[in-house]
């Protein structure tokens, strides 16, 4: 587990094995007895009813999730048992998630067709929180081209496709510049090929270093702009305004003092799966706001939620 600096002592629940647990503040309160309360509980699509957010009996505190490998298999479906184990935290703690990919994607691996993903969890954060629902309601979000303009993302997308049209690569297939809410996606290949292609194209682009010397030549045109760029998977790389990495999710949650019911997350735990240098959960799991957990797959994130939180 990190731990940064200004988390060095750990919040008293987290010794609930040395010290006698605090009673539990609201399980005694039939739920009939929200309605009374000025933070009306939240009921789920499945019948469960959430305590409002600042009567958790774990307060002031947020557990975030990375969605691939974290929560999921990559790209597939939560276990039952996992979805059970979050409905149980949610009881006890505030529970987000926050993933690369957008609400429809997340909805197929954590939702299903009765059940909508913003009813599982207190803050969902599709496209890293450019995207973000609290309490299955939809926050401001932000959008690519309205931060880079039109004048400077046609700049990009025109020099993107002038210098690919000038490489010389065994095969070139189709969709050399895929445009996304929170950023477009490069591929010199195209994202059309086929999976031996991409396969040929992988291999290609080890021994030329195809990608590289694109994003290097980009990073010269653009230093007026402040874009990050990240080769990831086999044929593309993605092209985004700095900070717009998971980090950017937290200032929905620093926001949340602003609200009539809302509450100051004082400790953030973050689990995720691509903790080390150049993965997509790096920023946020190594951020002074934040208490990363590290995991290696859903299995290992269920172990490390019921160390954590023993009485889960
Ligand atoms: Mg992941």
């Amino acid at each position: 587990m990190h731990r940064n600096s200004t988390h060095l002592h750990a919040p008293p629940h987290l010794h609930t094995s040395s010290t006698p647990p605090s009673p539990p503040l609201h399980n005694s309160t039939p739920p009939y007895h929200s309605s009374l309360s000025p933070r009306p509980a939240t009921m789920t699509a499945a019948g469960a009813i959430i305590p409002a957010l600042a009567d958790r009996p774990i307060k002031n505190t947020i557990v975030l999730f990375d969605v691939d490998e974290t929560l999921t298999p990559s790209r597939r479906p939560a276990s039952p048992e996992i979805l059970m184990l979050l409905s149980r935290l949610r009881q006890r703690v505030a529970i987000g998630y926050v993933g690369g990919s957008d609400m429809a994607k997340q909805q197929e691996q954590l939702g299903s067709a009765d059940v909508n993903v913003t009813s599982l969890f207190d803050f969902c954060f599709p496209e890293n929180g450019l995207t973000a629902y609290r309490l299955g309601v939809p926050l401001a979000t932000q959008s690519f081209i309205g931060w880079i303009g039109e004048e400077n993302y046609k700049r990009l997308a025109k020099f993107c496709l002038r210098y690919i049209s000038e490489l010389d690569l065994p095969v070139m297939r189709g969709t050399f510049v895929e445009f996304r809410n929170g950023m477009i996606n490069v591929s010199p290949i195209g994202r059309n090929a086929s999976n031996d292609e991409r396969h040929a194209f992988s291999e290609y682009d080890a021994e030329h270093k195809v990608r590289e010397k694109m994003v290097e030549a980009l990073r010269k045109e653009f230093s007026d702009l402040s874009l990050t760029f990240s080769i990831g998977g086999a044929i593309s790389f993605d092209v985004f305004p700095t900070g717009w990495d998971k980090t950017y999710c937290l200032q929905h949650l620093e926001a949340d003092p602003q609200r009539p019911d809302g509450v100051k997350f004082e400790t953030i735990h973050f689990f995720g799966d691509k903790t080390m240098k150049g993965g997509n959960d790096f920023e946020i799991y190594s951020d002074p706001r934040t208490i990363g957990h590290s995991v290696k797959n859903p299995e290992d994130t269920i172990a490390q939620l019921k160390a954590l939180f023993p009485e889960l």
